[in-house]
């Protein structure tokens, strides 16, 4: 497995994070447990300022929070100087609670709810990307309501298809997301937006994917955005102020994953945008990113204790781990490949292949398949790398398994960010009607 970040093998031969034993980690809080490499993910955003620094524009990166979404992930991307994307009342109460300056946040999301809009407006956030013509009058409606303007940007689809999985593309035409450049919906847009009262305009924003490894999607959207851009200031005489540029930059999972650099995703983007957007004269758009798995993946562990297994000669030998599919619902979802290692005997060879299984009553609950390990035993602790987007944010509670608690590594220390599930959060929210009780019987 590679190690990444502050991973790596200490004296006993155990796996370590951020200064912790991993066995010291499982005594501690139990497993599954979701491990976080606090200071990786803060490495990971000081790149992309960096990054964004060396280009000389105007920036804003902004965590796309639905990767990871807690109170303390909220606080990390402040003090890092982030701004922050929401798209649900759920992430924007979160990142509220955690104190996450308003005018930093950004609402996305094709369907947001009034409610949503509302609290979103009432909270005083930085910006809505608006998806389309029903959320823009009725964003206007709102805010009009409340006696407020509110700043947009216009989700826009370049129809640039990024080579990743069909099922996390969407910048392409055939697309739920956005306001197509292509069949003339994206300048209507600009249209109507720039004539309603309580929609200030900022500018665009383009998304074209996830998990992508090349940088000539994110230069072509650049190109078709700025030609947009110069068609929209020659035409109706608007100009961007602000150019949103999406996330969607790859991480190495498995070997053969070949993402670049932080710092090259960013040149080639600045660069891009330096070329593209020169025909607008002297002043360059403000240019946003909003990276979430890039920022957070590589940074997380999931540590399980090893239960059962069964061999079956001749064909395969399973597994099973005290989780699966409801802390990491990525392989069952998305054909999604991980690497692990036993983690408490890391030292040892691999003898033999075996594939993991989840505890949930599914056969596709398979976290991986064919993996080379030493002789696994009951009470073995397997760590699985790169969980830190995507696997607590899509976690459930299928057959009401309770879900793990995370913790943020650094230094030796250990710090719990989110507990784990009680019985009492489990059956919480449940109501038995009044009819349905059950009534104590004497005999
Ligand atoms: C999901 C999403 C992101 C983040 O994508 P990553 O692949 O995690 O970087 C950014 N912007 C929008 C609009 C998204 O939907």
């Amino acid at each position: 497995m590679y190690l990444h970040g502050t991973s790596k093998i200490n004296s006993k031969g155990h796996l370590e994070i951020g200064g912790n034993d991993v066995t010291d980690l499982k005594a501690k809080f139990g497993t599954p447990l979701y491990i976080v490499d606090e200071d990786l993910v803060r490495l990971r955003c000081r790149e992309y300022v960096a990054a964004f620094r060396e280009s000389g524009l105007t920036f804003q990166v902004a965590y796309a929070s639905k990767a990871f979404c807690t109170m303390a992930m909220c606080r990390l991307a402040d003090e890092e100087g982030l701004s922050l994307d929401v798209v649900s009342d759920g992430e924007l109460y979160t990142a509220l609670q955690a104190g996450f300056p308003a005018h930093r946040i950004h609402f996305h999301g094709n369907n947001k709810t009034v409610e949503e809009i509302e609290m979103a407006i009432d909270a005083k956030i930085g910006c809505f990307v608006v998806d389309n013509f029903i959320e823009l009058h009725l964003l206007n409606a709102i805010a009009a309501e409340k006696g407020q303007r509110v700043n947009v940007l216009l989700r826009v689809t370049p129809g640039v298809e990024a080579h990743t999985h069909e099922y996390i593309s969407t910048g392409q035409t055939d697309s739920k997301f956005g306001f197509d450049i292509g069949n003339g919906s994206a300048f209507e847009a600009v249209r109507v937006a720039s004539d309603l009262a309580s929609l200030e305009l900022l500018g665009v924003h383009s998304h074209i994917g996830s998990q992508i490894f090349e940088v000539e999607g994110f230069q072509m959207a650049v190109e078709r955005v700025a030609q947009f851009a110069i068609r929209v200031r020659n035409e109706l005489n608007v100009a961007f102020k602000v150019v949103n540029l999406g996330g969607g930059f790859g991480i190495r999972y498995v070997e053969g994953d070949t993402p670049l650099l932080v710092s090259q995703y960013v040149k080639a983007i600045t660069d891009a945008v330096k070329t593209h957007f020169a025909g607008l004269g002297d002043i360059l758009p403000e240019i946003w990113v909003e990276p979430g798995r890039s920022i957070v993946g590589d940074a997380g562990t999931t540590l399980y204790t090893v239960g059962t297994s069964k061999d079956i000669p001749g064909v395969r030998k399973y597994v099973a781990v005290d989780g699966g599919m409801t802390d990491n619902p990525r392989p069952a979802l998305y054909d999604s490949k991980y690497e692990a290692m036993l983690a408490n005997r890391a030292n040892e060879e691999n003898i033999e292949t075996v594939s993991i299984a989840g505890k949930c009553c599914e056969s596709g609950d398979m976290l991986i398949w064919d993996l080379e390990l030493p002789k696994v035993i009951s009470g073995d602790l397997l760590a699985v790398a790169c969980t830190g987007a995507y696997n607590y944010a899509m976690a459930s509670n299928y057959n009401r398994i309770r879900r793990p608690s995370v913790v943020f590594v650094k230094d030796g220390q250990a710090d719990v960010v989110v507990q784990r599930e009680s019985f009492d959060n489990i059956v919480g929210n449940d109501v038995i009607p009044e009819r349905m009780k059950k009534v104590a019987v004497t005999q």
